[in-house]
C-alpha cells in the first residue's frame, strides 16, 4: 500500500497548513455518506530546476466548474488554488508529485445542496511507473453512468464507485485495466483515464458527451495537431477498436499508457513503430517543458 503521508506531512485543510497525521473530518458529512464531493488529481514535475504543476489552471477551473455544477459552494479563485497548492508542495518539500484537492461538505444527512465546504489539498511523491508497461485490457461488464443521471464531465467522489467496481472487476480477471462503454454501448473511458485508438494512421477517441473530457485527453488532441496526426472524436464500438494498430490510455496520473491487448486481442503494431508512441514522447517533453523533435526517420 503507497505510504500517502507520514507524521510530518503537511495539508492544506480549511485555511492552514496542517499535519496530516492531525487533520480531522466528521462522520456525518454528505461527503462521506453520500460521495458528495468534488476533487482533482494534479502532476508536478521539475521543471527547469523548480517545481511546476501541468496544467494547473486548467484543473483549478474544473474543480470550481464540477463544485458549481454539484451546487457545492466554492469560493476560491483559480489563482488561489494554484498559489496555495505550489505552497503546499513547498512545505513538503515535493517536486515530483500527484496533487489532490478535494472539496468536503459539512455535516449534513439531508439530500439538500451543500451548505458550507471544506478544501483540502494533499500531495504526495510520484514518479510514474506505467509509461514502460503495457496494459492488458478487458472491456467491462459495468457501464460508465449514464449522462442523464450524474454529471459525468465533473469530477464528482460519488462516480468513482462504479470506477472502483470496473478496475476490479478487471484486476479479479487477471487484467490491468478495465475498457467501460457508455449506456448506449459505444467506448467511453478506461476507470480513470481517457482511451484513444490507432488505424492505419488516425487516431479516434470518444466525444464529450458520456465521459470525462481529461485536461491530458485535450493535450493529447494539442499534440496531434502540432505533429499532424489527424484524430477523430466519434462513438466507435470495441469492434472496432479491438486489434486496431495502437492504443493508449491517458489521463495525469497515467500520462500516456500503451495498451497491449483488448479482450486478448493484441494490438497489431510494435508499440515503437506507432504513431501512439510519438505522441507517448512528445507529452513527457510537454509536461517537462523541452522541446520534442521527430526523428528525420519517421518525419
Ligand atoms: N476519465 C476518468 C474517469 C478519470 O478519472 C480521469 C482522471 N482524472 C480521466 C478520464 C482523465 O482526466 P485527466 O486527463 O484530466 O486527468
Amino acid at each position: 500500500m503507497a505510504a500517502y503521508y507520514n507524521d510530518n506531512t503537511i495539508i492544506y485543510f480549511n485555511g492552514e497548513f496542517v499535519k496530516a497525521s492531525e487533520a480531522k473530518t466528521d462522520l456525518y458529512s454528505q461527503s462521506l455518506h453520500y460521495g458528495y464531493a468534488v476533487f482533482e488529481g494534479i502532476r508536478s514535475y521539475p521543471v527547469n530546476g523548480g517545481t511546476k504543476m501541468f496544467k494547473g489552471k486548467e484543473h483549478y477551473d474544473r474543480l470550481r466548474r464540477s463544485a458549481e455544477v454539484t451546487r457545492i459552494p466554492f469560493s476560491y479563485t483559480t489563482e488561489q488554488l494554484v498559489e496555495l497548492t505550489y505552497e503546499t508542495l513547498r512545505r513538503n518539500n515535493l517536486t515530483d508529485a500527484y496533487v489532490r484537492p478535494i472539496v468536503l461538505c459539512s455535516p449534513n444527512m439531508s439530500l439538500s445542496k451543500g451548505q458550507i465546504s471544506y478544501l483540502a489539498i494533499e500531495c504526495w511523491e510520484w514518479t510514474n511507473g506505467y509509461m514502460s508497461n503495457q496494459m492488458k485490457i478487458m472491456t467491462s461488464s459495468y457501464r460508465r453512468p449514464n449522462a442523464d443521471a450524474f454529471h459525468v464531465d465533473a469530477k464528482v467522489s460519488g462516480h468513482y464507485v462504479n470506477s472502483i467496481l470496473a478496475c476490479q472487476e478487471a484486476k479479479d480477471k487477471g487484467y490491468d485495466e478495465a475498457l467501460v462503454l457508455d449506456c448506449n454501448g459505444f467506448v467511453a473511458e478506461s476507470s480513470g483515464a481517457n482511451i484513444f485508438y490507432e488505424e492505419n494512421g488516425v487516431l479516434y477517441t470518444a466525444p464529450k458527451g458520456h465521459i470525462l473530457p481529461g485536461i491530458t485527453r485535450a493535450t493529447v488532441l494539442e499534440i496531434c495537431g502540432e505533429l499532424n496526426i489527424p484524430v477523430i472524436e466519434k462513438f466507435f464500438t470495441t469492434d472496432e477498436m479491438r486489434g486496431a494498430d495502437a492504443g493508449f490510455f491517458c489521463g495525469t496520473a497515467a500520462e500516456v499508457v500503451a495498451l497491449s491487448s483488448l479482450d486478448d486481442v493484441p494490438f497489431k503494431k510494435n508499440w515503437e513503430d506507432s504513431l501512439s508512441y510519438l505522441i507517448q514522447q512528445a507529452y513527457r517533453c510537454k509536461v517537462m517543458e523541452k522541446p520534442f523533435r521527430l526523428k528525420e526517420e519517421v518525419a
